[in-house]
């Protein structure tokens, strides 16, 4: 039985005054099994922790441990601030700081070492999916990102259309749930069938209370990575409420 999640990314938002959001998050979490999670920005990581069962994660790590990296935050110094989780190879990095799967995949290595469970993003574009290529592509970004050691504990999948990202456009249920289960399928074929079903599979792009329940009842759903809607308690804990409700 896998743990439900709803994981939040707070991107470049937020101040310490936004932490205050977190104590109706942790309310929403104690009353059910899903697990929470919220992703700040790094600075305030060490100031996240302590609210409750809402676990705490960094957005991108460097893939070396420490070393002349200005700028950087490695995979021991979010565990180190509190961290549980990190998330790795998001399109915005990807587009932003040109990360490759082959980058993605050492961060990957450097934050198991550091005993975080990844969450490895992987989605389309517009273009590729307009152009049918949903399946080629997520094949080989699974295959390109993930390193092998993966199991239930260490890696979590977010599949991320990147023409949903924030723009309120959401694909249909069948096409989320097409895509799920052809991850679950590949991530069995890999790791063998009972790594590949422990894996926690989210979908994420414009989810919000109003959607969120019907996102959840689809096939090899687990929970959602959600950015806007994760930034105040009065828009995840709806969001909350629907994984709990979900079964
Ligand atoms: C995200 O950034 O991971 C995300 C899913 O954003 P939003 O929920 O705002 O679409």
């Amino acid at each position: 039985m896998r743990t439900k999640l709803a994981a939040g990314n707070w991107k470049m938002n937020g101040t310490r005054a936004m932490l205050s959001e977190l104590d109706a998050m942790a309310d929403a979490a104690a009353k059910g099994t899903a697990e929470v999670l919220i992703c700040p920005p790094a600075p305030l990581l060490a100031a996240a922790t302590g609210h409750g069962q809402v676990a705490i994660g960094g957005q991108d790590c460097h893939s070396a441990q420490s070393g002349a990296h200005t700028g950087d935050v490695s995979a021991p110094m979010l565990a180190d601030a509190g961290a549980r989780f990190v998330i790795l190879g998001h399109s915005e990095r990807r587009t932003d700081h040109g990360e490759t799967d082959a980058a993605v995949r050492d961060k990957c290595k450097s934050a198991w070492e550091a005993g975080l469970t990844a969450i490895v993003c992987v989605g389309e574009t517009l273009a590729q999916y307009e152009s049918s290529n949903t399946l080629d592509i997520i094949g080989g970004q699974l295959a390109g990102s993930i390193p092998d050691a993966a199991t239930g504990h260490n890696l979590v999948v977010a599949y991320e259309p990147v023409w949903a990202i924030g723009t309120g456009k959401v694909p249909t249920t069948d096409e989320i749930g097409n895509v799920h289960d052809f991850i679950r399928a590949r991530l069995e074929r890999r790791f063998g069938a009972g790594v590949g079903r422990s894996v926690r599979l989210l979908y994420g792009g414009s989810v919000k209370g109003s959607n969120a329940a019907e996102i959840f009842a689809t096939s090899n759903v687990d929970g959602a990575l959600v950015g806007g809607a994760s930034l105040k308690a009065a828009d995840f804990v709806p969001i909350i409420d629907a994984l709990n409700a979900s079964s």
